[in-house]
């Protein structure tokens, strides 16, 4: 039995793919995150950081596109596959499976709603380029607005005395943008693309929302300084100020009449990837803890040898398969419906990420002393994985909106 795969229905064709993404993820991710996470945060984006090499190598290898359909020019991965290999992206390094992900994002959702210039300009260029210059960021939490902007269905979403700090106005045929987007916006210091969330309509307060794609080269567009941060410092990020930036008004690819059902969708697909990234994650500072068990002799026998040590590595364990499964089911479940189920997508979110941060935390204990030193990689995987239950909503937050969900519709059975 393979304990990495509770699947016996792999097909050749997946196995290869899992095989080929541990492989870049071992060979490339992994030493390259491990250099930017001792690099300030603007080093880590400067000419000739190894940031650029992983981004070169991961695009001649297509894996931007690991979430843009094969009709568009993308990998066009089945569900199963996306979480084969996003799982083992996420076990080389977190942040940068992030990176790789929001880079896609612009054309991943234009490719749900397909202009035929926005094809030609936008998704095709990207699924084409090789040298990582073509790439997107997601821009939605703004300096007063974090977990405000993803709670749809919230009442205080709907709430017209909640101004926004990023605003859209028609102006003939273009939109003209005003505002600011926070310094989380990963990609944000070098992306070329933004799939921006701002505001169109205050009436309808948060709701009034729409979802633009923002050429980041237009006048008028300024970046901050990259964001200096605990974990996840291989996926740089900063904020995107907008002076009267005129976009093309065909550049909205959803405007208030579908927001939020459509912020709905693209939360289902962001908290099923996030939690899937946790399970590689978290399988990650398993193995560290298994490896350094097995060799590390105290009392007169190795760690593994000690009865809590065992259940404590069957615990983190069990946390990693059952983020697996779920997560898994997840993704295949909401891609095959025209109305995903976003509570299942956060469950695998917060719990993922909850475990994940188990998982590590537990590795730190079990290396001991050893854990807390930058000699051991437990320690960055600690504050990768504490960045994740923040990361793409707060767990808490998160937990409140799908509880609220769930809560209201679940039906009772007699
Ligand atoms: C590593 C990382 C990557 C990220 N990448 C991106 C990105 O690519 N693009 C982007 O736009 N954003 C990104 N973010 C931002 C992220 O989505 C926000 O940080 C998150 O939504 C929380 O918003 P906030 O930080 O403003 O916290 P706040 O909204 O201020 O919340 C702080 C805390 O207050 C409590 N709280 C807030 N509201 C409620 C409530 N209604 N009920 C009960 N308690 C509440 C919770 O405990 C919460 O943790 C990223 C964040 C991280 C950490």
């Amino acid at each position: 039995m393979d304990y990495l795969e509770l699947n016996i229905n792999l097909t050749k064709e997946d196995i290869m793919l899992k095989k080929a993404a541990h492989e870049f993820a071992r060979d490339v991710m992994r030493p390259v995150s491990l250099q930017m996470d001792r690099m300030t945060a603007a080093e880590a984006v400067a000419p000739g950081s190894p940031f650029w090499e992983f981004k070169k190598k991961a695009y001649e290898l297509d894996l931007h596109t690991i979430l843009i359909p094969d009709s568009y020019g993308g990998m066009g991965l089945t569900p199963l596959q996306l979480h084969l290999v996003l799982e083992e992206l996420s076990w080389g390094s977190v942040g940068l499976t992030v990176d790789l992900a929001v880079a896609a994002f612009p054309a991943y959702l234009a490719s749900m709603v397909p202009d035929d210039e926005i094809v030609e300009n936008i998704i095709k260029p990207f699924c084409d380029c090789r040298d990582g210059k073509i790439a997107g960021c997601w821009a939605i939490t703004e300096p007063m607005h974090g977990s405000d902007t993803l709670l749809p269905n919230y009442p205080s979403f709907r709430n017209p005395d909640i101004p926004a700090d990023c605003t859209a106005t028609l102006d003939g045929d273009h939109y003209v943008i005003n505002g600011q987007k926070a310094a989380w916006v990963s990609g944000a210091p070098y992306a070329s693309h933004a799939l921006l969330f701002c505001q169109i309509d205050p009436s309808m307060g948060h709701a009034g929302g729409g979802i633009f794609i923002v050429p980041l080269d237009l006048p008028g567009v300024k970046r901050g300084a990259p964001l200096e941060k605990m974990g996840q410092r291989d996926d740089p990020q900063g904020e995107l100020y907008f002076d009267n930036v005129r976009v093309p008004a065909n550049y909205l690819v959803a405007g208030p009449e579908a927001y939020e059902v459509m912020l709905e969708i693209i939360l289902s697909a962001t908290t099923a990837l996030m939690g899937t990234c946790a399970t590689g994650i978290g399988r990650a500072a398993f193995e560290e803890a298994l490896e350094y068990a097995k060799n590390r002799v105290q009392c007169g026998k190795a760690l593994i040898e000690h009865q809590d040590v065992q259940k404590k590595l069957f615990k983190m364990f069990s946390k990693v398969e059952m983020t697996r499964q779920l997560t898994r089911s997840v993704l295949e479940y909401n891609q095959n419906t025209s109305t995903p189920a976003e509570e299942y997508s956060v469950i695998g979110k917060v719990f993922g990420c909850q475990y994940a941060f188990e998982i590590a935390n537990d590795a730190v204990q079990i290396f001991g002393g050893n854990g807390l030193t930058r000699e051991y990689i437990v320690e960055k995987l600690f504050r990768d994985a504490r960045s994740m239950m923040i990361e793409d909503g707060a767990n808490d937050v998160l937990a409140i909106a799908a509880g609220h969900k769930v809560i209201h519709n679940y039906p009772r059975q007699d």
